[in-house]
């Protein structure tokens, strides 16, 4: 099968109670193409500035990422997220958002990839979201992610993307924000109603949810003992879940179910270090090997 990304390829500026990293490597494309790349040969479709770094670029290509819908803009900066971790690692706080080269940005699916498998539109413009649309031919599953963002200052159009897509990523107090429902279960399944068939509900430290019309399942989190990034969690989650459906090439509801296992097991690995570091040295290996503990987790 085949697997094309949508999102943003950035620098983030990130503050934790201890550390602040500056311009390091991030963006929603970047975390979920290389989650992904540990199942499949994800295409990505984004921008970029010249002042972004030729050796990442260089890293993307060695993990066999398509690099075929990266545009980079001459004189152009790229994106830059700047957010602060209070000592709680799971709430954060935008600092600023430079848009910069995605300003103008309308993304454009390469021929190559139009007859893509698996499209997943990370987390960018609603607008931008639906425009993808028009361009692709029916894929076998599509998949989006927002953020708090876009549900208050575009909620009609993110509305319209929901509606046409077939699997929605999103943490409780997004779906919370979206259906204004206060009760997780009833929030997701309101949540099922307005478009998506499946519904995978990142609940951080506590694990995952899958909502579907006719099953509920959910997974715990891998007991990471150390936070030292939670950026691009969600993003990594998605590719990894993505990626394996690619893989394995079946949508099937088992299927999903390890997916969101896979999902949790990169998720639990980026947090490790800042950026996109934890990539460099993590092996296939290593992902397989999580993966079995958490089939031990689960068993009882
Ligand atoms: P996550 O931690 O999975 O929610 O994703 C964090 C990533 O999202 C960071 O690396 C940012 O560069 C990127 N990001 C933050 N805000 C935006 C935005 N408005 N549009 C696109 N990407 C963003």
């Amino acid at each position: 099968m085949s697997l094309v990304i949508v999102g943003s390829v950035a620098f983030d500026t990130i503050e934790t109670p201890l550390v602040r990293k500056e311009k390091i490597i991030g963006g929603s494309c970047t975390f979920c193409a290389l989650a992904a790349s540990y199942f499949t040969r994800p295409g990505i479709v984004a921008v970029v500035g010249e002042d972004f770094p030729p050796e990442t670029i260089a890293f993307l290509k060695k993990r066999r990422i398509d690099l075929r819908g990266l545009k980079i803009v001459p004189g152009g900066k790229t994106f830059h997220w700047q957010g602060r971790y209070g000592e709680d690692p799971n709430h954060r706080t935008t600092i600023r958002t430079d848009l910069n080269v995605f300003q103008d940005f309308r993304p454009e699916i390469p021929a190559a990839y139009k007859k893509a498998d698996i499209l997943f539109l990370a987390n960018i413009d609603p607008d931008l979201q639906e425009n993808i649309f028009l361009q692709v031919e029916k894929p076998k599953l599509t998949a989006m992610d927002t953020i708090g963002l876009w549900i208050e200052s575009k909620p009609e159009a993110l509305l319209r993307v929901l509606r046409k897509i077939d699997l929605f990523f999103a943490n409780d107090e997004e779906v919370r924000m979206i259906t204004g429902e206060r009760n997780l279960i009833k929030a997701g399944q309101r949540l099922l109603s307005i478009g998506p068939s499946v519904l995978v509900l990142k609940k951080g430290e506590h694990g995952a949810l899958v909502f579907s019309r006719d099953a509920l399942f959910g997974i715990v989190a891998y007991p990471a003992e150390t936070v030292v990034d939670p950026t691009g969690a969600g993003d990594t989650f998605a590719g990894g879940f993505l990626g394996y459906l690619d893989q394995v090439g079946r949508i099937t509801p088992r299927e999903i179910r390890r997916a969101v296992v896979y999902g949790s097991v990169m998720a639990s690995f980026i947090i490790e270090d800042f950026g996109i570091e934890r990539f460099k040295t993590l092996k296939p290996r290593d992902v397989q090997a999580r993966y079995e503990v958490f089939k031990k987790l689960a068993t009882f």
